[in-house]
């Protein structure tokens, strides 16, 4: 792992195996994660474009109603809604929407047909106010990405030259390197997300399940990319629901309702404090004040940084799955 200035100094770099036998980055294409995941199921398990537009408890019997955009309607016994940040299920849950924390990220995967030229390691690049990084997640390809302040979210950009010309302005005065990755990137993988948040207070933010429903990944937790932990944690509530849920009902040791408890109880400890440290990480890397930057960039990083302190929040021990 490198840091670089914008300039192009290289302030520091970290082998991982000098700071902690146990890490490592693996970089992972989210088609590659999805196909993977979806290919241990049967083909028919998926049902593809089906949008959720409404939300409500059957009068009959209790089960959950969902209507989709087409008007179809599902009748669920069980619901667990991983639908990202802007989940119709955790608004019915009583979720407040999450908050914008006062910077945007660009996002795009450079493709290299013949093979891309980087070597295999994670380059962070810290600006005033912009700071990016890239890295190589195929021998084809290479994601990258661009965080940048702005006092408001903007609107929604779909035009991908204006993305991609946007982009390129946050850091034309760099070294060429990342510029050409961007010229590399194909338009449809070019997107700016504004970056927001949900602090999850005790006994304010209601609970992680109410019922047979229950909440997963961003759904209920939206945190800031800044510890690179979103899909993390996500992929570990799957794994703690699933050890839960395996009790309910192959086992019968608890109802499916204190099995969804039992799951947000456990989660919520390492969930809580990751989303309010990714918040602090972020704001303190989006800083501009020249001084402060002069001095990340001469001290802090160069001399200060320890590279385990700061992964430790990426153990995390859990139950091998009990099929
Ligand atoms: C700039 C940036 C960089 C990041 N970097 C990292 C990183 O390095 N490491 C990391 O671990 N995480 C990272 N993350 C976070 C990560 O992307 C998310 O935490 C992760 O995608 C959450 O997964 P999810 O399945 O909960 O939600 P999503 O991936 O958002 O999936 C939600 C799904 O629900 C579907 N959906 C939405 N609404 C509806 C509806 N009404 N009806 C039906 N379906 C619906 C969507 O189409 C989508 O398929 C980053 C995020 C950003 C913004």
């Amino acid at each position: 792992m490198v840091v670089k200035s914008e300039g192009g100094r290289e302030l520091r770099s970290f082998r991982f195996k000098d700071e902690d036998q146990s890490q490592e980055v693996r970089a992972v294409e989210r088609r590659t994660l999805l196909e993977t995941l979806a290919s241990r199921l049967p083909s028919a398990a998926i049902s593809f474009s089906s949008k959720l537009k409404r939300v409500e408890t059957s009068r009959n019997d209790g089960d959950t109603l969902l209507t989709l955009e087409d008007d179809s309607l599902i009748s669920a016994k069980i619901v667990i809604a991983c639908d990202g940040i802007r989940s119709p299920v955790a608004k019915w849950m009583g979720f407040p929407d999450p908050r914008y924390v006062g910077h945007c990220a660009f996002r795009g995967l450079g493709v290299y047909p013949d093979g891309q030229p980087f070597e295999p390691r994670v380059t962070y690049v810290y600006g005033r106010g912009v700071r990016a990084g890239y890295v190589p997640v195929s021998p084809t390809k290479v994601y990258w990405f661009i965080c940048f302040n702005s006092p408001f979210p903007g609107p929604k950009i779909t035009d991908p030259s204006i993305l991609r010309k946007e982009a390129e302005n946050l850091v034309k005065e760099w070294p060429s390197e990342l510029l050409s990755i961007i010229e590399s990137t194909p338009d449809d993988t070019i997107i700016r997300t504004p970056l927001v948040d949900r602090w999850l207070w005790p006994g304010i933010t209601p609970p992680a399940s109410a019922g047979k429903v229950v909440l997963v990944g961003d759904a209920w937790h939206p945190m800031t990319p800044n510890l690179g932990q979103g899909a993390c944690c996500a992929l570990e509530d799957a794994v703690v629901l699933a050890n839960k849920l395996g009790e309910a009902i192959k086992v019968g040791s608890m109802s499916v309702e204190e099995a969804f408890r039992s799951y947000g109880e456990e989660r919520w400890p390492r969930i809580f404090p990751l989303s309010v440290r990714a918040n602090l990480v972020g704001a303190l890397l989006q800083i501009d004040n020249p001084t402060v930057c002069s001095l990340r960039d001469n001290v802090i990083v160069p001399k200060l940084v320890r590279l385990g302190p700061i992964l430790e929040h990426t153990n995390f021990d859990f139950e091998p799955l009990q099929v």
